[in-house]
């Protein structure tokens, strides 16, 4: 039993261990040059003055341990609905069966070419990061386009590497999927606090090369500014292409069954790539979840056992930088929702629940977490939570 991964993120990772602890010959293809890594963990790399402890999955020997053939600079070109793989650097490799864990990239804006790529870095993958944690040693000024958690962390740490920092969001608010208007502006109350520079409702329209090698980002509705370098943090886009000339079907992503498995026979598909019911936000849990039962899968249908179906766990954002904390789950109030506020602390503190009907189904916190898995119990059962994910409204079984 043969299998093939292309991908060594969290998903495949997970995948990876599974199938060689169960005894099958595993080759793991990652398209970059550096053993696999907590993707999560690059903002503070990027920025940190000290590389993070166990920024690494693995060391090199485990996967040599496992017997997981891991083949680093290993970017696959083509593969074929009979699991036959094409690596870029050459050569053809023939599988029992194919895991696709090929994740996100960044999604880039049009001004990013070839002139602006050595002052312009997506924050995305390890060469991205280390590119960033040169200039932060160096420079002074970075402008990071785009509010959502990944560029509020860059600022935050970026301004503790004393660097000036200034973001720039095109929505009127910060992070509106994950916060309603109110939470959102204490969120940039707390950052004006840090002395992050905010300009909200403004989009970028070109980035150009100034003087003495400074660079210039020009905005729609005001000065430009002068930065040293810029940070893009816009949010994730897929590539279908690959299983898309296979013959596998794709929509926004690729689409797997509640088995994980892809429209092919014997190609199964998991981690942010996977599409199931619906496009999910990235999410280090659920890819790690899912790269399990992909390997348990695969070996299942490879032995003709029986397959376990997936269930996804609700996924709530939190996040903690020193003494500044976001949480969020569910839903953001609409019109027509109730939000009821548990506390509010103009510029500090916001704590908020949505009501539909009179029923939970939204909790946001800044500034604290206070409560906040008590909450979050109440508001979903995994049943009910798979329910939201994707048909309709569920009767959350908790109400607080
Ligand atoms: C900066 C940043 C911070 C984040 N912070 C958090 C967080 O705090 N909490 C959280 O839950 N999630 C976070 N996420 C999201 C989380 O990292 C992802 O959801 C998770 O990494 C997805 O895992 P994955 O295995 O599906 O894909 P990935 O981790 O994206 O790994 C996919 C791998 O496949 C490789 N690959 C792609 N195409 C090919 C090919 N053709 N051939 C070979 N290899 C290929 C890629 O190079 C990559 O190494 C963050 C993401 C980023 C970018």
């Amino acid at each position: 039993m043969k299998v093939g991964i292309i991908g060594a993120g969290f998903a495949g990772v997970a995948a990876a261990e599974i199938i060689a602890e169960e005894g099958g010959e595993v080759v793991m293809f990652s398209a970059e040059e550096v053993l696999p890594y907590f993707r999560p963990r690059l903002p503070e790399f990027a920025f940190g003055q000290e590389i993070p402890a166990n920024l690494f999955i693995h060391d090199r020997e485990w996967y040599a341990e496992k017997g997981i053939d891991l083949r680093l600079n290993s970017e696959i070109s083509a593969f074929t609905a009979g699991c036959e793989v094409f690596p870029k650097n050459g050569g053809r490799e023939k599988f029992d069966a194919l895991l696709i864990a090929t994740g996100g990239g960044p999604v880039l804006p049009p001004f990013f070419h070839e002139s602006t790529a050595k002052t312009m870095f997506p924050l995305w993958n390890y060469a991205d990061a280390l590119e960033i944690r040169k200039r932060v040693k160096s420079d002074k000024q970075v402008v990071i386009i785009g509010g959502g958690i990944i560029g509020i962390e860059a600022a935050l740490r970026a301004e503790n590497d004393r660097l000036d920092v200034t973001i720039i969001e095109k929505m009127p608010h910060l992070m509106a999927r994950n916060f309603s208007k109110r939470a959102s502006e204490v969120i940039a109350a707390q950052l004006r606090e840090r002395n992050i520079n905010l300009l909200l409702d403004n989009s970028v329209i070109a980035v150009k090369k100034a003087y003495n090698g400074t660079t210039m980002v020009e905005i729609e509705n005001d000065d430009g500014l002068l930065c040293n370098f810029v940070v893009i943090a816009i949010g994730a886009a897929f590539d279908t292409s690959l299983a898309a000339m296979a013959g596998v079907k794709t929509d926004h992503r690729i689409v797997v069954d509640e088995y994980l498995r892809t429209s092919l026979p014997g190609i199964f598909a998991a981690g942010d790539i996977a599409q199931f019911p619906q496009p999910a936000p990235g999410s280090a849990k659920a890819a790690l979840e899912q790269g399990k039962l992909a390997g348990h899968n695969i070996l299942a249908w490879l032995k003709g056992g029986k397959l376990r179906p997936y269930q996804a766990p609700p996924v709530p954002l939190r996040f903690k930088y020193k003494d500044f904390e976001l949480c969020s789950v569910g839903k953001i109030p609409r019109i027509g929702d109730q939000e009821v506020i548990l506390d509010f602390e103009a510029m500090k503190l916001y704590r908020g629940c949505v009501y539909e009907n009179s029923v939970l189904t939204g909790v946001q916190m800044v500034g604290t977490s206070k409560d906040f898995n008590k909450y979050q119990k109440a508001l979903f059962t995994r049943e009910t939570w798979q329910k939201l994910m994707g048909m309709g409204h569920a009767q959350p079984d908790g109400k607080t």
